[in-house]
């Protein structure tokens, strides 16, 4: 028997793998499922992407590269985040294998479980680890890679508010205090595609500023919004020595298999985080830092055709659940939505894949039950089916 580690035990397998598992039974069985679940796009990587890497490969960058990723490419990185109102240079850049590698850095940078932690700033806390705040629904992994590194999760629940943030200021600042470690801002979101105001930024800056606390700043999508901009976080003023921003190049750029992104942080934090990274996975993947450099700089034209097809789908797959008499939050970006179905949205979503052979994730992976969420990233014509089929399976 192995004694295994209790940061294991902390977690729970992912509840987007029970539904994949189901399709896949399905799917064995020669039932057709319209998958509505993963969080990918559908586009292939731009050619001009590939021929970077297959240029890079046949140039021999085939070796290590240094720990926090290739000179030129971590200037690139800056460059874009300058552009995007960050105070960023090339040192400030850790190249990541995934931005998901760079989460699970930046957490276990920061956070101490019950044994490493220093007194609480108030000397009342009874908390047994750190203190990471997420806004809900957040994205699946911040609880897991947060439990892993032992922290103590509170979260600040905006379904209430459909999905927007500003609103939930107030509740956000009676959940923040001088005990809190690290926020989560994830905008535009996944689950709930919601693209924060800035007001509401400007709202997490002055708790950030007043508290001491640092927040991450999920970027992933920044590139999917639809007729709205997306405000860095990091690019507010005060925000600079707060902010860790974190972003890649799976979703932006249909490049979820190559496995790179990045953060952005100061100096003092690049030089331990980097610890974590040499000793870990060493670095990204050489051919495919250089193709990262052709992806920022060349692909305005490829973003944007992928950017306005998402727009397509959201506005359709909305009118569609509106036919329906179905009022679905829909948010200006990324290519999620939140359905609220029953309260047991597990038992919703088995049902939708059982019976209807449609697959979406439970709202209660993200930490909010009652709803379901659907992927846009899928063709029209799936997308109808998908809706077809829940409205005569009586799910909608
Ligand atoms: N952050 C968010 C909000 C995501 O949705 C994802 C992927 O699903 C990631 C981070 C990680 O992406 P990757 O590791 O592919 O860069």
């Amino acid at each position: 028997d192995f004694d295994f580690a209790s940061r294991v035990d902390r977690v729970e397998p992912s509840a987007t793998l029970a539904i994949s598992n189901l399709a896949n039974e399905l799917e064995a069985d020669g039932i057709d499922v319209v998958d509505l679940s993963v969080g990918e796009p559908d586009f292939d990587t731009p050619e001009n992407i590939k021929r970077a890497a297959e240029d890079s490969l046949a140039a021999g960058d085939t070796g290590y590269t240094s720990s926090n990723g290739i000179p030129e490419l971590r200037e690139a990185i800056a460059e874009k985040l300058r552009a995007d109102g960050i105070d960023c240079a090339a040192d400030n850049v850790v190249v990541t294998p995934g931005g998901k590698q760079a989460l699970y850095e930046i957490f276990h940078t920061l956070i101490d479980g019950a044994d490493g932690r220093s007194p609480s700033a108030s000397g009342t806390s009874s908390r047994t680890g750190d203190e990471v705040v997420l806004l809900d629904p957040a994205w699946v992994s911040y609880e897991a890679q947060a439990k892993m590194a032992g922290a103590d999760l509170s979260r600040v629940d905006l379904s209430p508010y459909d999905f927007q943030l500003e609103p939930a200021l107030d509740d956000l600042a009676e959940t923040v205090s001088d005990d809190t470690e690290l926020l989560v801002v994830n905008s535009p979101s996944n689950p709930t595609g919601a693209v924060y105001s800035d007001a509401a930024l400007e709202g997490v800056r002055d708790l950030a500023v007043d508290h001491d606390v640092t927040v991450i700043s999920d970027e992933m999508y920044d590139e999917i919004t639809y007729g709205v901009e997306q405000t860095s976080l990091g690019s507010l003023d005060g925000m600079g020595e707060h902010t860790i921003t974190v972003n890649g190049f799976s979703k932006a750029y249909a490049m979820t298999g190559w496995r790179l992104g990045y953060f952005c942080a100061p100096e003092s934090f690049v030089s331990q985080a980097g610890k974590i990274q040499s000793h870990s996975v060493s670095c990204a993947v050489n051919f495919v830092q250089h193709a990262g450099i052709e992806a920022l700089r060349n692909t305005d034209e490829a973003v944007g055709e992928m950017r306005e097809a998402f727009r397509e789908r959201r506005d359709m797959l909305a009118d569609l659940f509106a036919d329906h008499g179905v009022d679905v939050p829909v948010g200006d970006g990324a290519f999620y939505m939140m359905l609220p179905v029953s309260d047991d949205d597990q038992a919703w979503c088995e049902g939708a894949i059982e019976d209807a052979h449609v697959a979406t994730v439970p709202g209660s992976a993200f930490g909010t039950p009652g709803y379901a969420r659907l992927s846009y990233a899928a063709s029209t014509e799936r997308l109808r089916e998908g809706v077809e089929r829940l409205a005569d399976g009586g799910y909608i």
